[in-house]
């Protein structure tokens, strides 16, 4: 039977801005499981990252509010103190960035880095702790991981350093990583090698993992389930084979087109046109309909609410609901 390990609760993020309040993501929902793979998908400004930096209370307070809830194990990590946070940052929870160098400090040996988060939370000794990082490397797939161990991470590729970055993240032992663009920087080659071993720790340790990517190729190879975020909000969300076989959301089409194809003789990349608008000047109505080719009158001058339209399947949309948002937003 499937075990519950986190669930967000109109996750709401807000920040002061000069031009007054935006909001970066709003009433957010999810679900994820142990031992389970959840893609949260969208272009550079939907707020993917910034739900994450919230669930892992890594925003700044000064500039930031969160609400909602966001229950690990039942515990909520919204409402707690900073301290009870950072015992859940370093014994339960992880995440590893897209840059492995804003993670690893270039002046300590790799190994060194690994071991400190263990000596730090828990009453491992020096010894043991060294045993276990050297374990660790051998687990991401480092080579020679003894001599590994003694190196700085300028004398890795960056596909090395990824590998170090996620045998930090898992040195205490989390139930819950969140990958956050684990593999962008790096080739084809190396990002399907990261990805298998983010997949083997995961049935390993039973983890559960939330990844977050601008690139639905990416979560295909490695997710259950996934959701797609526009401008802070769930636009889709469902079983990954049944958005990729058949996508609701004009928006999650348009990405599904972006993927490239190398059965494509011609070889050209299909991209949404426009940009996803600045959270200071959220068009009216649907935030989607100025990219949107179906885009009908409704959608200039109500924003449409999510709604089921089979099983786990949802959809942001007027194409599939008349139903509209009741909240006042950004
Ligand atoms: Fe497009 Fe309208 Fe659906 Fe928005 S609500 S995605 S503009 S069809």
């Amino acid at each position: 039977m499937e075990k519950e390990l986190l669930r967000v609760e109109e996750l709401t993020v807000k920040f002061r801005t000069y031009n007054g309040e935006v909001t970066a993501v709003n009433n957010l929902e999810l679900l994820l499981n142990e031992n389970e793979t959840l893609g949260i998908v969208g272009e550079s400004g939907s707020g993917k990252s910034v739900t994450s930096l919230s669930i892992m209370g890594l925003l700044d307070e000064a500039t930031s509010t969160v609400t909602g809830k966001a229950l690990f194990k039942g515990n909520d990590l919204v409402a707690m103190k900073e301290k009870e946070k950072q015992h859940y940052r370093g014994n339960h929870l992880a995440m590893i960035f897209q840059e492995p160098m804003t993670s690893l400090n270039p002046l300590h040996k790799c190994g060194n880095q690994i071991i400190e988060s263990m000596l730090i939370h828990t009453d491992i000794s020096k010894a043991d702790a060294k045993a276990k990082a050297i374990e660790l490397l051998k687990i991401v797939g480092i080579p020679a991981p003894e001599q590994r161990f003694n190196e700085y991470p300028h004398q890795m590729s960056g596909g090395m350093r990824q590998r170090v970055m996620i045998a930090m993240a898992l040195a205490c032992d989390p139930q819950l990583l969140i990958a956050d663009e684990p593999t962008t920087a790096l080739d084809v080659t190396i990002q399907a090698q990261i990805l298998e071993v983010l997949k083997e720790l995961r049935d390993r340790l039973k983890m559960g993992i939330i990844l977050i990517t601008h690139d639905l190729g990416v979560v295909s190879e490695v997710c259950d389930r996934v959701i797609v975020m526009y401008t802070g909000k769930v636009v889709e969300q469902g079983l990954i084979r049944e958005i990729l076989d058949n996508p609701k959301h004009p928006y999650t089409e348009g990405l599904i087109a972006a993927i490239p194809n190398i059965n494509d003789q011609k070889g050209e990349l299909s991209s949404i046109d426009g940009m996803v608008p600045q959270l200071d000047e959220m068009p009216k109505g649907c935030s989607f309909h100025p990219r949107c080719p179906y885009a009908m009158a409704i959608c200039k001058e109500k924003r449409p609410a999510i709604t089921t339209i089979e099983n786990d399947r949802k959809v942001r949309c007027f194409k599939y609901s008349t139903e509209e948002e009741t909240e006042v937003t950004t």
